[in-house]
């Protein structure tokens, strides 16, 4: 689908932020016949930071519609050889205690991949014109209401005008914070400590080809293969976030971690978790932050929408983050080419930029309300039953001791835990077309009632 030349001026729509959200919105935004997209991005350099990414059914096939089929190779992201969601493992023996299996997915490209989020973002970087895309550019003021229109300011001084902003700066959003200044992230105290390393580190060690989700009642364990021959081992630990030790009273994401804490986090489990950790080569810390749900993710009266991480704050429950953020960036074309068909000529008013942001909202808000409604109440691999925050890093022999204790109980609650666990399906094989299909009928359905509720002569 290239973009057709349209009459007229173009619609200037500015991205702030080019995450995952954000290339994404510009590779769909971009398809739009008469638009010109800008993406302005913080940082000055796209670096290779952070850990592995997941993509569930939802993201691939979303990804797979807008043509980013480079994202979806094997070798890029891996996925797993038994073909399940994920799989969970006892901590002590390795049994396989559940594994999610994936509900309607028929093509192999569809299921569940892993990346490393750098791999990820490059197989999306590729889709878009480097020279759309601002470096250096930190969003700090918006205005909305002034002689020029809509304009973001960048910290630098400088600026740019806009038709449409799209927020697509992640969970510290500066234009969320701009519109919604209120609203707080809490630390949530789960401080993950994630690696990717080369998998030929691995040489020697035996460990099951999938990728699982090692879980005991006090803490989890994940270790994973991720496209181009890397592999990850994600553990962690929970303190109280109000009074934390004093090593993580300032724990900022991506601090260096220590790998002896880490290892001895892990002392007593499978001997296959301790030798992933013994040959895992660093660990960085990565503080869970997660805030309220948003009443709305349209603001400046219907001339900006917040997708991403940026629209909800849900702490990165389920591993769902990633795909969210590409569902709601694809939300935004269906929506627009909906109240801006192609052959609409001329650029869509203020008042179709508002209904399509409205319908944008009311196809991906109470979706996502959902999510983190469900997340609030159990987050799997992260928060399993009877998990205590850690005071102290001194308490960790009389841990120990209590865990032994404790085993026959604890296997119990785990099992009972599993068992419980809910099902996710949903969220990983929505279909955002769908969800905007029946958007769209409520509304002609509703907007039928009101014109049968017309006097005749008002028709
Ligand atoms: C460098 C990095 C590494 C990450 N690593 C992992 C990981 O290993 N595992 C994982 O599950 N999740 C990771 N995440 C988060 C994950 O990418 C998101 O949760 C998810 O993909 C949703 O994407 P997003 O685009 O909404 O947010 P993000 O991917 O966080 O992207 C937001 C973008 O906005 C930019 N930005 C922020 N503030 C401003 C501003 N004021 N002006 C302009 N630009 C701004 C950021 O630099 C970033 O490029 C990482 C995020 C980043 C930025």
């Amino acid at each position: 689908m290239d973009a057709l030349e349209s009459p007229g001026a173009p619609l200037r729509i500015a991205i702030s932020g080019a995450g995952i959200a954000g290339l994404t919105a510009a590779i769909s935004l971009r398809k739009l016949p008469g638009v010109v997209v800008d993406l302005y991005e913080q940082a000055a350099a796209f670096r290779e930071i952070g850990a592995s990414i997941g993509l569930g059914p939802n993201g691939l096939r979303t990804l797979e519609t807008l043509g980013v089929h480079n994202a979806l190779r094997e070798g890029v992201c891996i996925r797993q050889k038994g073909r399940h969601h994920q799989v969970y493992r006892h901590w002590r023996t390795g049994h396989v205690l559940a594994c999610d299996a994936h509900r309607a997915v028929t093509e192999s490209q569809h299921a569940t991949a892993r990346f490393h989020r750098a791999h990820l973002h490059a197989a999306l970087l590729v889709h878009v014109p480097l020279d759309t895309i601002h470096l250096g550019k930190k969003t700090a003021r918006i205005d909305v209401s002034g002689e020029d229109g809509l304009v973001l300011h960048f910290a630098d001084g400088t600026s740019a005008h806009a038709d449409l902003l799209i927020g697509a700066d992640g969970i510290h959003s500066a234009t969320r914070k701009w519109f919604v200044p209120h609203h707080k992230l809490h630390w949530t105290g789960w401080v993950a400590m994630r690696s990717t390393f080369d998998a030929s580190l691995l040489d020697g060690v035996d460990f099951p080809d999938d990728a699982a989700h090692w879980v005991a009642p006090h803490r989890s364990f994940f270790h994973g293969r991720l496209g181009h021959g890397q592999f990850t081992t994600v553990g962690g630990f929970t303190v109280d976030p109000a009074d934390p030790p004093e090593t993580y009273r300032n724990v900022r994401w991506d601090d260096p971690g220590s790998l002896q804490r880490l290892r001895d986090l892990y002392r007593g489990w499978h001997p296959t978790v301790q030798a992933l950790l013994e040959k895992t080569p660093y660990t960085r810390l990565y503080p869970n932050m997660a805030g309220e749900p948003l009443d709305t993710w349209v603001y400046g009266g219907g001339c900006v929408a917040l997708i991403g991480d940026a629209a909800h704050t849900h702490g990165g429950a389920f591993a769902a983050g990633g795909s969210l953020a590409i569902d709601d960036a694809f939300c935004l074309l269906l929506a627009l080419q909906h109240v801006w068909p192609a052959t609409a000529g001329a650029k869509p008013c203020p008042t179709q930029i508002q209904h399509a942001l409205r319908l944008f909202e009311a196809t991906r808000l109470p979706h996502v309300a959902k999510v983190m409604t469900l997340a609030r109440h159990q987050i799997i691999g992260k928060l399993a039953p009877g998990q205590k925050s850690e005071g102290s890093e001194g308490s960790k022999g009389s841990e120990d001791a209590r865990r032994d204790g404790r085993a026959a109980d604890d296997d119990e609650k785990l099992m009972a835990f599993i068992r419980s666990r809910p099902d996710t399906a949903w969220i990983n094989e929505h279909s955002v077309e769908a969800a905007f299909r029946e958007v769209v009928e409520a509304e002609a359905a509703a907007s039928r009632v009101d014109r049968d509720r017309l006097p005749h002569s008002q028709l």
